[in-house]
């Protein structure tokens, strides 16, 4: 199977087998981040740009070490320090950006949508980092890929989603691709966080975090996304913490051995308590390992497709393609051929 999709907006529109390939190069890309020399020369000489208009600490980083691993140039530029503060639209910084010529934008915008936009242009591809409270693509694939590293397959697996659902788009990238793939999916929060569309989806809502919590394979908390809420959505942080803080005591619902999420930044003790997400059971900073490979993963299929063209084009004209002149000391993978490793083929 080869990845035909120009650009990585949402896990709206993929099909099952897009992201099981997805995922499955994900998979074959971790290993490179456990060598002592983490880099191969897959993407020298092609340039990633992060463009984020909204604070981010592990998403930009995540994204610029991918790129680097995969020895791409990546420059991160961020809307405190760009034209943006000048009165720039978001259309005229992009198509300066891509004027020079970097093989993908990665956007990161409080509006949603606005990867959509870009992607109209069409000058390189666009990768969403998170639009509004629309879709976080790659978290929703690093969090899939950690449920199965531990869990094994997702189908059947029951997954609860808990918290500030409305304004979350790691919830909403985290239903498709969960049930896309088959998974059970239980929304738990205060009635006014959880949008009752999304019972279109197939997902169960619960008001209740324990009478949710009974029985499920996984937990994924999110933060209250305070910065979103217009208006008062529930009494107080304190009655909200009462609710729905996972506790160890909560926790005692769910399977043994439950396993629990989070997408960062934690607010400690609003949605979960310490002892829980320092505890046993937390996959937390595992999900952060595994964003690193998901991303390397996107960056590689997105760019390949214009690689594998110029690669033609070159061998057209008599040159060679390879590693001659590489100052990257990298071991032998799969990744230094400019091939799919056979693992992500057809999986
Ligand atoms: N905004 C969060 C952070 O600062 C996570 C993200 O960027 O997605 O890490
Ligand atoms: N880091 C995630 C995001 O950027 C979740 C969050 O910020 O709470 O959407």
């Amino acid at each position: 199977m080869t990845f035909s999709q120009r650009h990585f907006l949402g896990i709206e529109g993929l099909s099952r087998d897009e992201l099981l390939f997805v995922l499955n190069t994900a998979e074959s890309f971790r290993e490179i981040s456990e060598r002592e020399v983490k880099k191969v020369p897959t993407l020298r000489g092609k340039t990633i740009i992060n463009l984020f208009y909204e604070s981010s600490t592990r998403t930009r980083s995540s994204f610029e070490i991918a790129a680097k691993r995969l020895s791409a140039d990546a420059i991160n530029i961020s809307a405190s320090t760009s034209s943006v503060n000048k009165g720039e639209t978001l259309m005229d910084t992009a198509r300066n950006l891509c004027a020079m010529r970097p093989a993908a934008l990665v956007l990161r915008h409080p509006a949603s949508g606005a990867p959509h936009l870009l992607a109209r242009l069409n000058q390189c591809p666009v990768i969403n980092a998170g639009d509004g409270t629309h879709e976080h693509p790659t978290q929703a694939l690093l969090d899939v890929m950690t449920i199965r590293e531990h869990l094994g397959d997702i189908y059947g697996k029951t997954v609860a989603i808990v918290g500030d659902i409305l304004h979350s788009r790691v919830a909403r990238s985290n239903i498709l691709a969960l049930t896309t793939l088959g998974a059970q999916v239980r929304l738990i929060g205060p009635p006014t966080l959880l949008p009752p569309e999304f019972s279109r989806w197939g997902v169960e809502r619960h008001t209740d975090l324990r009478a949710g919590l009974a029985g499920v394979d996984a937990i994924m908390m999110l933060r209250l996304q305070r910065e979103r809420q217009t208006r008062n959505f529930f009494p107080s942080l304190d009655e909200y913490a009462r609710r729905f803080c996972l506790t160890v005591e909560a926790l005692k619902e769910a399977k043994p051995n439950v396993i629990i999420l989070h997408p960062g930044p934690m607010n400690r003790g609003v949605e979960i308590d310490s002892r829980v997400a320092d505890g046993p059971y937390s996959v937390i900073l595992e999900q952060v390992t595994n964003g690193v490979a998901v991303r390397m993963a996107v960056l590689y299929l997105l760019t390949t497709q214009e690689r594998l063209a110029t690669q033609d084009q070159s061998v057209a004209h008599g040159q060679a393609v390879g590693q001659e002149g590489s100052d990257v000391q990298a071991e032998p993978s799969a990744w230094d051929e400019h091939t799919v490793p056979k693992r992500a083929v057809g999986q």
